[in-house]
């Protein structure tokens, strides 16, 4: 039977550890997030962010608006959190409506507010090993999960699949760091199994289940980044948890795993920025 890498009980220590430090600020950080439309993922992601960051004493505002709300009026408010000195961190919730060039919204952000990795600023100092101002929260989430468990990288065959900005490409090229070697696979990927299956960490963000127990060696890690609900209600994972679980030798269990580590991590990222800009303004 694997371990399971609880994220939870990580979350609960690297946040409790956080709130006090963030007690002892007199000014306390503060995190901005835009939720456009009514997607009810979104809309629970969104309250989860914000009750959290309240329960640590962030200030947390969650500017909301409506499908159809212009580009304009998202550019300028963005501006105006830019200049709002009273604000450090700045998420825009996704997805965001077709008519809405995504790129545009997510450049308009202040790179040192940015809180996951999102400008192309960040993205192009990820991508040449140099540091952006913090890195994207889900796979660093997932690296405060593997270090906390004493899961190496270096040497090791880490296998991708799914190649979003959000997810898939920062964790390859985040664990490339670490100097794994990496293999990204996606939709077009021929014989994924074949691949998976020499895989020492196999990491899933794709959002449907795909990752059964014939499709990695036996001594695998196996993360599960994908959460959706299935057609009975059920939240799920990309993973065959059951039959997986047996096997591998650790595994994240969702929900439980890589959730509860994104938020911890955006958490992480509000207050680094908070000082980072604090300590520039001394
Ligand atoms: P996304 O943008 O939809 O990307 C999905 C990726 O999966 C794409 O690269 C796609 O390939 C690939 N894919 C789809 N079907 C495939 C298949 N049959 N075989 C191999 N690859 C396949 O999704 P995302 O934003 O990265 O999110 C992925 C999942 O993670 C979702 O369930 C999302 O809800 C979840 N998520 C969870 C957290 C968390 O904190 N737990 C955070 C973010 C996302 P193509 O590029 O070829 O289309």
């Amino acid at each position: 039977m694997a371990v399971i890498l609880d994220g939870k009980s990580l979350r609960n220590k690297l946040l409790e550890n956080l709130k006090k430090e963030i007690d002892e600020f007199e000014v306390k950080p503060s995190l901005a997030v835009i939720l456009v439309g009514e997607d009810p993922a979104s809309k629970i992601y969104v309250n989860n962010k914000r009750k959290t960051a309240e329960s640590l004493g962030i200030v947390s505002t969650v500017i909301t608006y409506p499908q159809d709300v212009s580009e304009d009026v998202l550019l300028a408010k963005i501006n105006e959190l830019n200049r709002d000195s009273s604000v450090n961190a700045i998420l825009v919730q996704l997805p965001l409506p077709k008519h809405i060039n995504k790129q545009n919204v997510i450049d308009a952000i202040s790179p040192e507010k940015d809180v996951d990795c999102f400008t192309l600023e960040n993205c192009g100092r990820l991508f040449t090993g140099l540091e952006p101002a913090v890195y994207p929260c889900t796979p660093q989430g997932i690296l405060f999960l593997l270090d906390e468990y004493n899961i190496d990288l270096d040497g090791k065959h880490v296998v991708v699949v799914g190649r979003s900005n959000l997810v898939g490409k920062p964790m390859a090229l985040m664990t490339l760091k670490r100097n794994a070697t990496v293999t990204i696979c996606h939709s077009h990927t021929k014989n994924l199994k074949d691949i998976t299956k020499t895989a020492d960490v196999l990491i899933s963000a794709v959002g449907e289940v795909l990752i059964e127990d014939d499709m990695m060696k036996d001594e695998c890690v196996v993360i599960d980044v994908g959460i959706f609900k299935d057609d009975s209600g059920k939240v799920r994972g990309d993973v065959n948890f059951d039959a997986v679980s047996k096997k591998v030798s650790y595994i994240t269990p969702v929900p439980g795993g890589v959730g509860p580590m994104t938020i911890a991590s955006l958490m992480l990222n509000t207050v680094k920025l908070y000082k980072k800009q604090n300590k520039r303004s001394l």
